[in-house]
């Protein structure tokens, strides 16, 4: 039985709504956390996908004749198993495409406006809008839902404990100062010591600065962040707030990425039958147009096309790659010129380097069960999912020495391949020369066939789920209620 209850506010949320990790966490975590006795109910902004997903079921909660310049109603609804509140104000979320940004690639002009209002109707749940349900928690996830936490700290009212979590604190939600009355924000409020960065409203900041606990997606990313090299200038308060601030890694679903019952794959397989993943390389070989060559090492990335990832040092450490007659998978998305490096290498490189420019969750599953290695060469990562699905797929993760790769790979020196503990390649510091060592080292790991077979092992054998990550939540929240 349930004794705790969770609101979690959020702005996406898998399978509904998703453009990187965070949706994963938001879809996943409240399952994990029912098995610690804790319900989770999860407010998201009624984007066209989450109303149709709550469709004939959903029941109306609360109207708001103008909410943040427009009618809106606040629904509840099932989806994906999960119980959901969810926001719907057509005039702030009825757009078709990226919930962030509209088809030209820019901000939406609305955007604070918008996620204020989903902050402010957190805030008022919090409160007890409805009268039948008031949580003990109220937990927003990244600037979208940070100025919650704020609106509940600036205004006396009783409230419960608030807990925000940072799944990328390069995303900080900034917006011009004219609008502090628009967003209902107190004018003493902008201040260094309260909403304000750098002359501008900053919607993590805010967060950051009024949630009563602070979490973030690895321990080395939650001491990252508090250096000025990883602070994005928020370091000095989150070195402030450090006793309020824990690193909780993040699990995934192991229901959605079990290679043993994957419906996207070609092969299904599990530790025990590894020489199954020839035919999954197979299948990404000839979707990607690669030569079909079981021998040579394949190496794949599924990745935001960004500076972040560290993708440009890919491209140019990939003549070396290729003269050790290994291959290379790339699907993402992002920045024009990496999207253009990668096509432009698969033209010039013709069944050696293949890319799919685009989102495609099932190729993800087939990459993840059928290339050797998968590349994550992050010049930051908060925690990183698609090194924990290639653990749990036998894809053996060639990562870089930062956040939650850090925390979640044990690199293959000679000692941890001697004891048999090692799950991948860690790399620092985060440059080419440093990438192209990890990528022969990879190379010359992937010709010892039993070393390799062992590390694959070993790394399907590590516990990826949310069992632990969601303990370490719950026994948050409890400490947060006093229970
Ligand atoms: P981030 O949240 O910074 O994008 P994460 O590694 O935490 O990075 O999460 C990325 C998630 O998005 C993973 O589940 C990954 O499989 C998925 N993903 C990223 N790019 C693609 C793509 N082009 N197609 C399908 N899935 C993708």
């Amino acid at each position: 039985m349930a004794d705790l209850r969770v609101l979690s506010v959020a702005s996406e949320l898998y399978p509904l709504v998703k453009t990187g990790g965070l949706a994963d966490v938001i879809g996943a975590l409240p399952t994990a956390l029912a098995a610690e006795g804790v319900a989770v109910r999860t407010l998201l902004p009624g984007y066209p996908p989450v109303l149709a997903a709550i469709g004939g079921d959903a029941r109306e909660l609360h109207r708001w004749t103008d909410l943040a310049g427009g009618p809106a109603r606040l629904l509840a609804g099932t989806a994906a198993g999960l119980d959901l509140l969810v926001l719907d104000a057509g005039h702030l979320f009825a757009r078709a495409g990226n919930p962030y940004l509209a088809a030209d690639g820019r901000d939406w002009q609305d955007n604070a406006q918008r996620f204020a209002a989903l902050a402010r109707v957190g805030a008022m749940l919090a409160r007890g809008l409805l009268s039948d349900y008031v949580p003990d928690v109220l937990h927003a996830h990244d600037w979208q839902a940070a100025l919650a936490p704020a609106y509940l700290a600036l205004t006396p009212q009783a409230r419960p404990a608030t807990v925000l979590t940072v799944h990328n604190l390069a995303f900080q939600g900034l917006f011009p100062p004219g609008l502090l009355r628009t967003l209902a924000l107190p004018a003493h409020a902008f201040a260094t010591d309260g909403v304000e960065f750098h002359d501008q409203i900053g919607f993590l900041k805010a967060g950051l600065r009024y949630a009563d606990r602070i979490t973030t997606v690895s321990p080395s990313y939650a001491e990252e962040i508090r250096t000025p090299a990883g602070g994005m200038g928020l370091d000095g308060l989150l070195r402030g707030r450090a006793d309020r601030l824990r690193g909780i890694l993040n699990g995934i679903d192991t229901e959605v990425w079990n290679p043993a019952r994957d419906p996207h794959i070609a092969a299904t397989f599990d530790a025990a039958t590894l020489d199954v993943r020839a035919a999954n390389k197979g299948a990404v070989q000839a979707r990607l147009g690669l030569a079909m060559s079981a021998g040579a090492p394949l190496f794949g990335v599924i990745s935001r096309l960004t500076e972040q990832k560290g993708l440009d040092l890919l491209v140019q450490t990939l003549p070396v790659l290729l003269q050790m007659g290994a291959q290379l998978a790339v699907l993402g998305t992002g920045s024009p010129s990496l999207e253009a490096a990668f096509r432009d290498a698969a033209a010039a490189n013709p069944g050696r380097v293949g890319c799919l420019i685009g989102y495609d969750e099932a190729l993800a599953h087939q990459m993840q069960a059928g290339v050797d290695a998968l590349l994550v060469p992050s010049r930051f990562e908060p925690c990183g999912l698609t090194q924990l699905c290639a653990l749990r797929y036998g894809a053996v993760p060639v990562v870089a020495r930062v956040g939650g790769l850090a925390d979640t790979v044990i690199d293959a020196n000679p000692m941890a391949v001697a004891a048999g503990v090692a799950t991948g390649i860690v790399f620092a510091p985060v440059d080419a020369p440093a990438l192209t060592a990890a990528l022969r080292r990879a190379v010359t790991l992937f010709a010892d066939r039993a070393s390799w077979r062992t590390m694959q092992s070993r790394g399907m054998a590590t516990d990826v789920s949310w069992t632990g990550p969601a303990g370490q939540y719950a026994a948050l929240y409890r400490e947060l209620v006093g229970s």
